[in-house]
């Protein structure tokens, strides 16, 4: 059994109260975390805003020694968080499982590291000097989801962490082990305090709601469900702080006259079927042209039939379970309603415990539950179109904006058609592929501001400016 202690100011801090880890593969219990309570919240902040005093002050080279020294530390126990992030979240070891999670999370910890944010000289002449200055806001919180618990989790603390803030991360009640287990790790080689972490189970007491409304936490950084979004902005609006919301998506890709479907199967599978679709920036929604429909429809069904679904401790397994009970419901929700509407071509049958085998659906349309709603599971509708127009109003039409992509052999169309597309990113024969120099983040209802990059980074300061 995993049992881990929450770390506050660079200690183990026991809790009264603990909660039970499933592994959704199996059902069967593989650890426990701390409940903790608000005065253990309140506890951490302390530390964290403690720990700010000293941090804020260290120079850009010694903040940028320590990002590259967590980067290392993640390279060093990746195995094992690895497993960690199998047995909690369900992803398979291999394929686009877990170890390609710690490999991202040790890169993007690299990448940011390299960043910086230097003074900019406004304006040096005879009327004056003006310094534009990016400074630590002070204790940052992040909350983070069950998806990808430990690449979210660096993606949130070590931008904050390099810019001279102090972190408390809280993960997802589904997954919290391998965060415990990161942030101890962390804490070997950073100062005491610089990173805490408080986990619970939501029940009795909600501590991303309490984190939301704290005085002493200067930003939110989070990353989950529209709904839970919203509520994270109005708790903040009251103390100002500063937000950075990664939200949910319902991706549409489309599928131009001019692709070879044969060619674009494998990158159309994963753009939808990343981490069983429970991915933010998975394609979630698949406009094919009438010419090709039925040739892509067969080429997905042919490269998704091949995909071994199992426990994913297993090497050979490539997509695993879904990760909880809630989301399995959903995704059976929308898969029956589905049935009613359209096709089936592939899948459809829940199988053993939460496993769900990958599900193409045909002849569905906007308007329809599987198309409006984000399945979040291994799940694609495939919409036939037969005029470009009224596939990218299609695609447009709805409150989500996170990703999008265009296929085609004819990158220059695609590239037009891209400006087009109301989202944050959008890729062109390819889906997802984020990066940790180009920035990322929703439009419409899909968050506010963005992560990675310079422009990320930035979010994790507040401007000075020096007028002298
Ligand atoms: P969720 O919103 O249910 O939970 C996210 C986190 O918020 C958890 O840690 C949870 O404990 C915490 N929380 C719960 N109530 C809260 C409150 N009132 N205030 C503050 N925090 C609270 O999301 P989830 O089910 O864990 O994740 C799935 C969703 O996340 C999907 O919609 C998905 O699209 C989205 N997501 C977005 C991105 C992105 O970068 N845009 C990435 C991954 C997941």
């Amino acid at each position: 059994m995993e049992e881990f202690d929450l770390v506050i100011n660079g200690s183990a801090h026991t809790t009264v109260d603990r909660f039970i880890v499933i592994n959704p593969a199996t059902g069967e219990p593989i650890g426990s975390a701390p409940n903790a309570t608000l005065a253990d919240l309140d506890t951490a902040v302390a530390s964290a805003k403690r720990a700010f005093v000293d941090w804020a002050q260290k120079s850009d080279a010694d903040l940028k020694e320590a990002t590259l020294a967590v980067a290392a530390k993640i390279g060093e126990h990746a195995e094992e968080l690895a497993r960690l992030v199998t047995l909690e979240q369900g992803k398979p070891l291999n394929g686009l499982g877990s170890r390609w999670e710690l490999g991202g999370a040790q890169a993007w910890a690299g990448y940011t590291a390299g960043l910086s944010l230097p003074v900019k000289v406004l304006q040096n002449d005879n009327a004056g000097r003006v310094e534009l200055h990016r400074k630590p806001l002070g204790v940052v919180g992040s909350i983070t989801p069950w998806n990808f618990p430990v690449m979210i989790a660096v993606w949130h603390m070590l931008p904050a962490i390099r810019t001279g803030n102090t972190v408390v991360v809280k993960p997802s009640p589904f997954t919290p082990l391998a965060t415990l287990r990161l942030v101890q790790i962390i804490n070997e080689i950073l100062p005491p305090g610089v990173v805490n972490i408080v986990t619970g189970d939501d029940t009795k007491v909600n501590l991303g709601a309490a984190m939301s409304a704290h005085p002493d936490i200067r930003k939110i950084v989070f990353t989950g469900s529209c709904a839970t979004g919203q509520k994270v902005m109005q708790s903040a609006a009251a103390t100002m702080k500063r937000l950075t919301l990664e939200l949910g998506g319902n991706d549409a890709g489309i599928v131009l006259a001019d692709a070879d479907p044969k060619a674009i199967a494998e990158g159309l599978f994963w753009g939808g079927f990343i981490n069983n679709g429970q991915t933010c920036a998975a394609m979630k929604r698949l406009y094919v042209h009438d010419d090709i429909h039925d040739a892509v429809c067969q080429a997905l069904v042919d490269y998704a039939s091949k995909i071994p679904v199992g426990d994913g401790l297993a090497e050979g397994s490539v997509l695993g379970p879904i990760q909880n009970r809630m989301q399995f419901d959903k995704v059976k929700r929308l898969v029956e309603d589905a049935k009613t509407r359209g096709k089936v071509l592939l899948g459809g049958e829940a199988g053993e415990g939460l496993f769900f085998p990958p599900t193409i659906v045909a002849g569905l349309k906007n308007g329809d539950p599987l198309v409006d709603e984000e399945q979040f599971g291994p799940v694609l509708p495939v919409i036939r179109y037969s005029d470009i127009e009224e596939a990218i109003a299609s695609a447009n039409d709805s409150p989500n904006g996170l990703g999008g992509s265009i296929w085609s052999s004819d990158i220059e169309a695609a590239r037009k058609l891209a400006l087009r597309m109301q989202c944050g990113s959008v890729w062109i024969n390819k889906h997802g592929a984020i990066q940790p120099n180009a920035p990322f983040g929703g439009v419409k209802s899909s968050g506010l501001g963005v992560e990675f990059g310079e422009e990320g980074l930035a979010e994790y300061t507040d401007i000075q400016t020096v007028f002298s």
